[in-house]
């Protein structure tokens, strides 16, 4: 099987990810593309790149990737994966952090609460 590319890092991605289900954001650069109206269905039609704009965290410790699709404005949260790299991650969490108030509270209007705690976040992707 072909590895697809990356839409925005062009990098190879493989299909098969440790930690989830189904891949739906890049390795390397964390983007995904907005293909899925709910979780994994596949339906959008949209097609618009997804930029990682921050990490939050759940309730119960676990950290998300929040994406943002840059044509319809669709935020979504996804799981991390098992090879997800750790350097971008925590370029996300610096984003997260500096995203302006307004952003910031239209993510919290929503229910998602960015985590800009580095040391929380450091503590989530490699403590246990
Ligand atoms: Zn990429
Ligand atoms: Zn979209």
């Amino acid at each position: 099987m072909r590895p697809i590319s990356c839409v925005s890092c062009k990098k190879p991605i493989p299909r098969e990810a440790l930690g989830t289900a189904h891949r739906n954001h890049c390795p390397f650069c964390l983007w995904s593309k907005h293909v899925d109206e709910h979780r994994g269905d596949r339906k959008a039609a949209c097609q618009g790149l997804m930029e990682p704009v921050g990490l939050a965290l759940k309730k119960d410790g676990e950290l998300m990737i929040v994406h943002q699709c840059g044509v319809c404005q669709k935020v979504s949260k996804n799981r991390i994966a098992g090879d997800d790299e750790e350097s971008a991650l925590l370029e996300v969490q610096e984003k997260g952090m500096n995203l302006s108030q307004e952003k910031k509270e239209l993510l919290q209007n929503i229910g998602i609460i960015l985590c800009e705690d580095r040391a929380i976040a450091e503590e989530s992707l490699w403590g246990k």
